[in-house]
C-alpha cells in the first residue's frame, strides 16, 4: 500500500471511528481528494473486513464505532523499559513481519511486538487461515528467545495460553479455557488462537515468534469465513475494551510469564495449566496418524498431553497434534 493510501485511509477512519454518518462530499473536502477516491479507499477497507455501509443522502457509517490502534498512546501506556511495540495498518501476517525482520538479521529485543489492524494472510496451524478483519481484533506477534532450545517449545505454547487466560480473568473477568496445545476458548467457543514459530538448533537457544489472534469484536459477517463456533471479548466481557490498553497488558503479561518459563521451565505451571484445560477428565480423540480415543488427564512436566485409554495411560508430544471432544 502506498504512503498516500495509508494516510488517506487512516484520516477517513479518524472521522468515521465514532460510528456516525459522514457524507462522501464532506469527507472528500476534509482530505482534499475526490468523492470517488473516498469511495475507493473505504471500499478497500471493506474488503479487509471492516463493517462499513453507505446510505443514499446520508453518507458512510461504520457498523460499530472503532478505536484505532495508536502507536503513541501505546508508548505512553507502556511501563518504562518495555520492549518496543510496532503498529501496522494492514499487513500479510504479523508473524511473517517478525520473521522477515529476524531473517534480515535485525536486532530485536525479546518482548518486541508487532500488531496490525488487519491481516491479509493470517495463519493458523498446518496452513489453515486465521480470519483477521480490520480494526476490531488483536493480531499480535511477539519475539522471544528460548534459551532451553526447541525441545522446550511445547510447554512454552501452553504457558502463552495460560498467560492469556490469566490476563482475561484478572482484567476482564472472562473465564477462559485452553484447548491443548494452542487455542483459547470462552463459553465453549474459540476466542483466540496461538501460533508459535521458531528457528534455531535443537539443543541450543532459538528464536521464537509467538503469534496471537484474539477476537475483540468480530464483524457480523464473520461466520461466512470461519467453520467452527467462535466468540469475542465484546460478547464475553461486560467491560469496555480499549485495544491500546489490551496490547500493552498482553505484552506485560506475556513477558512476565515467559521470563518465569525461561528460568524454571514448564513444570511449575502444570497445576495451573490443568485448571484451565478445556477437556480435563473428558473423553477426547487425539487426531494423530492413528486417532487415539480416551480420557484427557491433563499435561505432564514437558507439556505433553496425557490420555487414558482402556489399555494404558500415555503421553503425547508434538505441536502438530490436535484434540477433539470425543464420546
Ligand atoms: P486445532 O485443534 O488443530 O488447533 P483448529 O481448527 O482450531 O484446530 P487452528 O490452526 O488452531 O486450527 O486455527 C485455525 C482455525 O481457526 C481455522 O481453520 C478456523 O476454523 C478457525 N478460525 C479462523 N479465524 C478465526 C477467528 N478469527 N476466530 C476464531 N476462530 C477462527
Amino acid at each position: 500500500m502506498s504512503k498516500t493510501s495509508l494516510l488517506c485511509q487512516r484520516q477517513l477512519l479518524h472521522y468515521l471511528a465514532d460510528g456516525d454518518f459522514y457524507s462522501g462530499q464532506w469527507l472528500a473536502e476534509q482530505l482534499g481528494i475526490s468523492r470517488t477516491a473516498v469511495a475507493n479507499y473505504l471500499n478497500e477497507l471493506k474488503q479487509h473486513g471492516l463493517g462499513i455501509f453507505s446510505v443514499k443522502g446520508r453518507g458512510y457509517k461504520l457498523a460499530h464505532a472503532i478505536q484505532l490502534l495508536d502507536a503513541n498512546k501505546i508508548k505512553i501506556l507502556q511501563p518504562a523499559g518495555s520492549a518496543q511495540i510496532l503498529v501496522q495498518h494492514v499487513t500479510d501476517s504479523t508473524n511473517c513481519q517478525l520473521l522477515q525482520r529476524l531473517q534480515a538479521a535485525q536486532v530485536l529485543e525479546p518482548g518486541s511486538v508487532i500488531v496490525a489492524e488487519a491481516q491479509t494472510a493470517g495463519r493458523g496451524r498446518r496452513g489453515r487461515s486465521w480470519y483477521s478483519p480490520f480494526g476490531t481484533n488483536l493480531y499480535f506477534s511477539c519475539y522471544w528467545r528460548l534459551e532451553q532450545g526447541v525441545a522446550a517449545a511445547m510447554g512454552l505454547s501452553l504457558v502463552i495460553g495460560l498467560a492469556i487466560c490469566r490476563l482475561l480473568k484478572q482484567q476482564y473477568q472472562v473465564e477462559c479455557k485452553v484447548k491443548w496445545p494452542n487455542d483459547i476458548y470462552a463459553s465453549g467457543k474459540k476466542l483466540a488462537g496461538i501460533l508459535v514459530e521458531l528457528s534455531g538448533q535443537a539443543d541450543s537457544g532459538c528464536d521464537l515468534i509467538i503469534g496471537i489472534g484474539l477476537n475483540v469484536g468480530m464483524p457480523e459477517q464473520s461466520q461466512l469465513h470461519i467453520d467452527q463456533p467462535f466468540t469475542d471479548l465484546r460478547t464475553e466481557s461486560s467491560q469496555q475494551i480499549d485495544r491500546n490498553v489490551l496490547v500493552v497488558q498482553l505484552q506485560q503479561q506475556l513477558v512476565a510469564v515467559l521470563q518465569e518459563f525461561n528460568q524454571s521451565g514448564f513444570a511449575r505451571f502444570v497445576n495451573e495449566f490443568n485448571q484451565y484445560d478445556l477437556y480435563a477428565n473428558r473423553e477426547v480423540c487425539l487426531m494423530a496418524k492413528t486417532p487415539i480415543s480416551g480420557i484427557c488427564r491433563g499435561v505432564d512436566k514437558q507439556g505433553g498431553i496425557i490420555i487414558e485409554t482402556a489399555d494404558a495411560i500415555d503421553t503425547y508430544y508434538g505441536g502438530e497434534l490436535s484434540l477433539r471432544a470425543g464420546g
